[in-house]
């Protein structure tokens, strides 16, 4: 069980639940970081009281510092404060709750100083997740999966026997907003509809990703490197009601799923007590009153970023890094109304077939394949808006 916390990207959505559920177990936090909000980050600061926090924008990390000029918390800036702060000494775990593969350098560290990892940043293991499992290896540290998804097959295989039996992961989706939509009646849909998810309040990435099921793939992808599987050993099934959170299927066909209501609460908790459970905010479950779980198959051709994330995995090397970031490109254009919803399928199709893999890869090629995947989608764009 986590005793000494620090938080990365404490401000977000996950960040936020993150600490209601540390103030109520009395976890001590030793050092927060985001990105701008300065108002959240201060208030957060004099509350938990951590050793250091850290803002990536230059400018609102000085503002933070004449804010906090009356406490003695260190105030850092930049990529390099933000990974002084995943190293902070006293801590045991790191949870990673930045959006986008911004949290990839900063996990890396985290593991390097030896600390436990609860991580909701997925996007840290699409693109580099060879990386990250070979110094969580190497480093003997843990890692503690917080997406409920994952949360949940983690749940599932507590129980199972050392040798492996598991033969499929079964991952649940809701579908997202526009599920039983074809690809015409999707063409004109704006962010504002995209951002209204039917079960679970997010970030705004993760609730575009969610709509495309980019999410969804990104999740196959994490899921091959925690629990070690191929792609085809991962069934994908739309599950409306987010009530069953994933299962695990074992070679006798015994299938084991994790249910609960949609609260991430509940995964961002047991990331933090491991192995132990203790009582949860969260309402409790009743079947009977739910009546009815529903269960359909994924429509692949509609949602082609399901198809490309899947499809990258199995080609394995720097192709899943780069659909990862070509997607960081384009859902930030679909946000600010400059791409259609359909074309972030498409542009992160091409960027996919664009990128120059390699299999035997580090750090740099994965920093220099996400540049160039986001270039891709840039110049796409641009040249499309060129010839209207
Ligand atoms: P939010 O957008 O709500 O929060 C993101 C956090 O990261 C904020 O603290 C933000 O700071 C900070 N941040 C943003 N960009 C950067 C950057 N470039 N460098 C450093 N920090 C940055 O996201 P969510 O909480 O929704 O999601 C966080 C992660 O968790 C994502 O990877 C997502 O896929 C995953 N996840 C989220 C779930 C959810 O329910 N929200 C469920 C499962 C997984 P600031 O506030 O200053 O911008
Ligand atoms: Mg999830």
């Amino acid at each position: 069980m986590t005793d000494r916390l620090i938080i990365l990207g404490s401000t977000g959505s996950i960040g936020t639940q993150a600490l209601d559920v540390a103030r109520k177990l009395g976890i001590k936090i030793t050092a927060l970081t985001a990105n701008s909000r300065v108002d959240l980050l201060e208030e957060q600061a004099r509350e938990f009281n951590p050793r250091m926090v850290a803002l990536l924008d230059e400018k609102a990390a000085s503002d933070l510092r004449v804010r906090l000029a009356d406490t003695d918390i260190k105030v850092l800036s930049g990529i390099g404060g933000i990974c002084e702060c995943a190293r902070e000494e006293s801590a045991d775990t790191v949870l990673n709750s930045i959006v986008g593969m911004a949290g990839l350098v900063p996990t890396l560290d985290a593991i390097d100083e030896g600390k436990n990892l609860a991580l909701a940043n997925k996007e840290t293991l699409v693109a580099g997740g060879q990386l990250v499992m070979d110094a969580a290896r190497n480093k003997g540290v843990n890692i503690y999966p917080v997406d409920s998804e994952h949360s949940a097959i983690f749940q599932c295989l507590r129980g199972a026997p050392r040798e492996r039996a598991l033969k499929r992961i079964i991952l649940t989706a809701s579908g997202g907003p526009f599920f039983g939509k074809t690809r015409e009646e999707l063409a004109d849909v704006t962010a504002a509809q995209a951002l209204k998810h039917p079960n679970w309040e997010m970030g705004a990435k993760i609730t575009i990703d969610s709509a495309t099921m980019m999410n969804k793939g990104l999740e196959v992808i994490e899921a091959c490197w925690l629990f070690g599987v191929h792609e085809d050993q991962i069934k994908v099934v739309v599950h409306r009601e987010s009530i069953i959170h994933s299962a695990v299927e074992f070679d006798d066909n015994a299938v084991i799923a994790q249910l609960g209501l949609p609260d991430m609460k509940i995964p961002i908790q047991y990331a933090l007590t491991y192995p132990n459970r203790y009582p949860s905010p969260t309402d409790e479950l009743d079947l009977a009153t739910l009546g009815t779980l529903t269960f359909a198959e994924p429509d692949y051709e509609t949602f082609d970023c399901l198809s490309i994330c899947k499809e990258a995995i199995r080609r394995g090397g720097l192709y899943p890094c780069a659909a990862n970031s070509a997607n960081e490109q384009a859902n930030f254009l679909f946000r600010n109304g400059r791409i259609g919803f359909l074309e972030i399928g498409e542009l992160v199709g091409e960027a996919m077939e664009a990128c120059e893999n390699k299999y035997d890869f580090n750090l740099m090629d994965v920093m220099a394949t996400d540049r160039l995947a986001r270039e891709f989608v840039s110049r796409k764009v641009a040249e499309r808006k060129g010839s209207i």
